[in-house]
């Protein structure tokens, strides 16, 4: 199976077109040239490896730093019909013996391996042997410690340019701050390589960022939203704990929901692994450790519970909704103590202080885009050096302009409350005080008596938390350092609010109650549906039904066999023919030749 690109994008793949600059970065490869991509998760970056490997004589060997993510490629490769295999510690003697027989018989046209293999010597040496037609290596910013997913292990990969000069390197990354970029290049030797730059936008990805005030009904506002009840959905939450309190919450109100975290037994993890790749409507609670992997292409939503790790992985977590391209939506609430506590996180870590500094840049402006009144994706955007030419229309910042008011006055009650009550108390005594609420602390300290005792009634306890954020967004309240509890302090940067000389402007939406924000946002009008009409159709549910059994005969995800939007295309279609199926986007010339007579079949049944 060799030939020009556009002919294997077709008959193997099933796409009519390359997208974005898959083209070109296909072209350069397939020529032999060597290089690295950037481009978003979703993006499309296996395919500029898989089609070169594909037109060029030998043997493609792709570096990965997951088994899942591995085995995964695999079967769906397979199910193209394109012979590949994964080698990895997680195989049994019997498996190893068959990828090993395989890779002497000159059988194969992609190898997936984990970077430790490859740098066993056996491996290496065997490899020498081969024909090989390119090395691709997957997540490449795993090889940076600059990146946000150091993998030592990857190291080893700085060989392969000095072992294996005349064979093409592609690293791939969705990562593309420019320090890891050079890491990545620089030990790649591939400083002479062209970086090839996608496009970092995901315009389906509807992005909305709210205070987290009552995130239980925030989330199940937003999932009614954002489900049309088919695909899935992840939550990442901020600890392991609390992955399982959302797991059990949502199976109470009748969902089916799972956890994930790294702490759990491996054989759970890849069971829960393998229910959400099912391509069963799931909501999935997870900590980061879930995601890297995972390839199903219909997640409908992600949401965050509390701030992320910084704009690369907020981006990173939540390009895994959508992948199909179709709608999709992602929700991320944050509170002030997020703020306060990775600020001082970073302070107190044993870092040298130019990582700090770095660190510092990142969570400024992660915190910069969570607070902004303006468009949010083209701030996030600007993290990854795109640069939008207009607001998208399709963030909560575009779609419901935050009207500002004027909340100077409020800032500088908090403020004086702050400083009055010594700048030895939590958030939630601040308000008690200036609410005047008259509580056990409040009396036993004598709070009652300060000048600042109750004179924020007006305003309540939500919005005073909105304020306190907005004020530590903005530096000019801090969290005290020596202490490991939220006690907040007022800052240099307080002085010129506290003497009338800086405005506070905040949202409208901000003052208001928590209540009432929520509602007004379930209020709003629903998302566009995700699919066309034919989804929900009679055919379509006969189709999936038809899917869901044969993969589970062969014990393999079901977006292998035909993703959703492939299966649509049919159903709205309804071709009468073996022909006439080769047309539909997603189908090629193995998977006609596997399932085109059943496919036919389910359709006659059906009408
Ligand atoms: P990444 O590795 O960059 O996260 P993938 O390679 O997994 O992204 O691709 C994301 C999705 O887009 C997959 O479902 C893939 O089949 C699909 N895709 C990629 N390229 C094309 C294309 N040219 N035409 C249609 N679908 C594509
Ligand atoms: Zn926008």
């Amino acid at each position: 199976m060799s030939g020009d690109p556009r002919t294997v994008l077709h008959d193997v793949f099933g796409f009519p077109d390359f997208r974005g600059r898959q083209a070109e970065i296909v072209e350069h490869v397939t020529a032999g040239g060597s290089g690295l991509v950037l481009m978003p998760t979703g993006g499309g970056k296996s395919l500029c490896y898989q089609v070169p490997a594909l037109c060029r004589p030998g043997l493609g060997v792709v570096v990965s730093p997951l088994i899942a993510l591995m085995e995964d490629q695999v079967v769906a490769l397979r199910q193209q019909g394109v012979a590949a295999a994964a080698l990895h510690s997680g195989l049994d003697e019997e498996e190893r013996r068959r990828v090993s027989l395989d890779l002497s018989n000159g059988r194969l046209k992609l190898l997936y391996v984990s970077p430790e293999r490859l740098a066993l010597e056996g491996t290496a040496e065997r490899l020498a042997r081969r024909d090989l037609s390119l090395f691709a290596v997957d997540e490449a910013h795993c090889i940076s410690a600059w990146g946000h997913n150091f993998r030592p292990e990857y190291r080893a990969l700085t060989m392969l340019a000095e072992r294996f000069p005349e064979v093409p390197r592609v690293a791939l990354t969705a990562t593309a701050d420019a320090r890891t970029v050079d890491d990545i290049r620089e030990r790649l030797s591939l400083t002479d390589a062209p970086v090839f730059r996608g496009s970092f936008d995901r315009p389906n990805i509807r992005i909305e960022v709210a205070p987290r005030d009552n995130p239980t009904a925030q989330i199940a506002a937003f999932m009614e939203e954002a489900d049309d009840g088919r695909g899935a959905g992840i939550i990442y939450c901020p600890s392991r704990a609390e992955t399982e309190r959302t797991a059990a919450r949502l199976k109470r109100e009748g969902y089916d929901a799972l956890h994930y975290h790294a702490g759990m037994e491996p054989a759970d993890r890849r069971a829960a692994e393998r229910r959400f790749s099912s391509g069963d409507p799931v909501v999935m609670a997870a900590t980061i450790a879930f995601g890297m992997g995972i390839d199903r292409p219909d997640v409908r939503w992600v949401a965050h519970l509390a701030l992320p790790g910084g704009p690369e992985s907020w981006y990173q977590e939540i390009g895994r909704a959508g992948r199909d391209g179709a709608p999709a939506r992602a929700l991320l609430l944050y509170g002030a103590e997020d703020i306060a506590v990775a600020r001082r996180r970073i302070g107190e870590s044993p870092a040298a202080e130019t990582q700090k500094r770095l660190d510092h840049e990142r969570l400024d402006r992660l915190v910069a885009i969570v607070e902004s009144a303006t468009c949010r994706r083209r701030l996030l955007l600007r993290c990854f050096g795109d640069d939008l030419s207009e607001d998208c229309g399709n963030c909560d910042a575009c779609l419901r302009p935050p009207r500002l008011v004027d909340a100077t006055e409020a800032a500088r009650k908090l403020l004086s409350a702050v400083h009055r009550t010594g700048g030895r108390f939590g958030l939630g005594h601040v308000v008690d005080v200036l609410r005047g609420n008259r509580t056990e602390k409040v009396g036993s300290f004598g709070h009652d008596s300060l000048s600042v005792f109750g004179i924020g009634r007006d305003v309540a306890e939500g919005a005073w938390r909105n304020i306190a954020r907005h004020l530590l967004a903005h530096g000019a309240l801090a969290m005290a350092s020596e202490t490991n509890l939220p006690i907040y302090q007022a800052t240099e940067a307080a002085r010129p609010i506290l003497k009338g000389n800086q405005p506070v402007l905040l949202q409208e939406s901000a003052l208001r109650e928590a209540a009432r924000a929520s509602r007004r946002q379930r209020g709003e009008r629903r998302a566009a549906p995700a699919f066309s009409a034919a989804a929900g159709s009679e055919t379509f549910e006969a189709l999936r039904a038809w899917r869901k059994e044969e993969a589970t005969r062969q014990a393999v995800p079901a977006y292998v066999i035909f993703p959703d939007r492939t299966l649509e295309e049919i159903a709205a279609r309804r071709p009468g023919s073996i022909d006439a199926l080769a047309s539909v986007h997603g189908v090629g010339a193995s998977k006609l030749e596997r399932y085109g007579q059943d496919v036919l079949r389910v359709l006659r049944e059906a009408s």
